[in-house]
Formats: C-alpha cells, sequence, structure tokens
C-alpha cells in the first residue's frame, strides 16, 4: 500500500465537499425563493381581487332586480290607490307602499357600499398589476442567476471529480478501500502526514517513539494515528 497517494485524493475530496456546500448555500438560491413568494402574493392578490370583483357585480345584479320588483310592486298599488275609497283599504295600501319604500332604500344603501367597495377594488387591483411585471421580472432574473451561478459550480464540480478519478486512479486498490473506509467513519481526515512531530489530521504532537512505532508499520492499516486513528503517511 502507498498511503501518500492518498494525500492529493483526500485534497480532491475536500474541495469537492466544499464546492457541494457551495452549491447548496449559493445566495441566488434565497433571493429566487424570495423572488417567487413575492410574484406568487401579487399573483394571489390579483386573483382575490378580481374573484370579490365578480361576486360584487353578481351582488349589485341581484339587488337591482330586487329593486325593480319593488318598483313593479309599489306602482301597482299607487295604480290601485287610485281607484279604492274605502278609508281602511287606503291606509293599508299606503302601510305597503311604505314598507316598500323602506326596504327599497336598504337595498339602495347596500347597492352604494357595494359600489364603494367596487372602486376600491378597481384601484387596488390597478396597482397589483402594474407590479406584476416588475414581479415576474424579478422572479425570471433571478432564476436565471441562480441557473448561471449553478452552472459555474458545476463545472467546478465536474472538474473536481474527474481530478478525483485521475487521483484514484494513481492509487492502489488496497489503499483506496481502506480510504474510504475510514473516511466514512471519520469527520476529520482520513490520511495525514506527521508535521512538526504532530499528526496533520487531529495535530496531537506524536512522540518520536511513537512515530518509530508507526514507521515500523508504514503502509499498512496498523499505521494510524494513537489519537484520531487516521492513516499517517510517515
Ligand atoms: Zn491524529
Amino acid at each position: 500500500m502507498d498511503f501518500r497517494s492518498l494525500l492529493p485524493l483526500q485534497a480532491t475530496d475536500l474541495r469537492i465537499s466544499q464546492l457541494e456546500h457551495r452549491r447548496a448555500q449559493l445566495p441566488e438560491h434565497a433571493a429566487t425563493t424570495t423572488a417567487q413568494k413575492a410574484l406568487a402574493a401579487v399573483e394571489a392578490e390579483v386573483k382575490r381581487l378580481e374573484q370579490r370583483r365578480a361576486e360584487i357585480s353578481v351582488e349589485i345584479e341581484q339587488l337591482e332586480k330586487r329593486g325593480k320588483e319593488l318598483d313593479a310592486r309599489r306602482a301597482k298599488y299607487e295604480n290601485q290607490l287610485k281607484s279604492v275609497v274605502v278609508m281602511r283599504e287606503v291606509e293599508a295600501l299606503q302601510h305597503e307602499i311604505a314598507t316598500i319604500n323602506a326596504e327599497h332604500s336598504t337595498l339602495d344603501d347596500a347597492e352604494l357600499a357595494l359600489l364603494e367597495e367596487s372602486e376600491a377594488l378597481d384601484k387596488s387591483l390597478t396597482e397589483a398589476r402594474d407590479v406584476l411585471p416588475r414581479r415576474e421580472a424579478d422572479a425570471i432574473d433571478t432564476a436565471a442567476r441562480l441557473a448561471s451561478a449553478l452552472a459555474a459550480v458545476d463545472a467546478d464540480l465536474a472538474a473536481a471529480r474527474d481530478e478525483r478519478a485521475r487521483s484514484a486512479g494513481s492509487s492502489d486498490a488496497e489503499s483506496l478501500a481502506l480510504y474510504e473506509q475510514i473516511r466514512n467513519r471519520m469527520s476529520s481526515a482520513a490520511v495525514a502526514e506527521v508535521a512538526k512531530g504532530s499528526c496533520a489530521g487531529c495535530h496531537t504532537s506524536i512522540s518520536p517513539k511513537e512515530q518509530a512505532d508507526i514507521k515500523r508499520v508504514a503502509d499498512t492499516s496498523d499505521a494510524r494515528c494513537p489519537y484520531c486513528g487516521c492513516l499517517l503517511v510517515v
């Protein structure tokens, strides 16, 4: 086995995981999400306003229909009044007409309120529709920026993965298998040199006697840092 050949491989693996982290944390992700949410909010607002406007026009139509029915009844009673002479019947008709007038007045108030609401609604709708193209452009723009940032990281990742394949190709299968096995278990380095009397993986100092012991078993699965357990290149 040759542990030294694992060092460039590990450096490439580190670069790959840094690139993967960068890919996941690109600020363009958040910007795209924000822009999409803002667009969805305006679209929902336009839809809500349009729905309410449609409801109002149905409500107004119903009020007008009811108003016409009342007008017709009042005209009928007023016509009857002209020919009725009995006081009691006159009073009954006048009472009917007063009731109709009261209802009509309530209808008119309701219709007026709806017309006012409709006017305010039109204003809000115009505002929301004015904002819409800007929100759409923002969403498209941020998505394009994200795609381009992703493409740049992906190109670096592809290059790093090619490099990894080359590095792996220059290591022997046994060293490689050992490295993969240790790497899966460890959050720090899986293979390290002894630098200035310390393990470069965990930075614990390794005594000359420990170093001599490790040298005796160099490039075997026993050549480990006694502190972190990584493979040591000696
Ligand atoms: Zn160590």
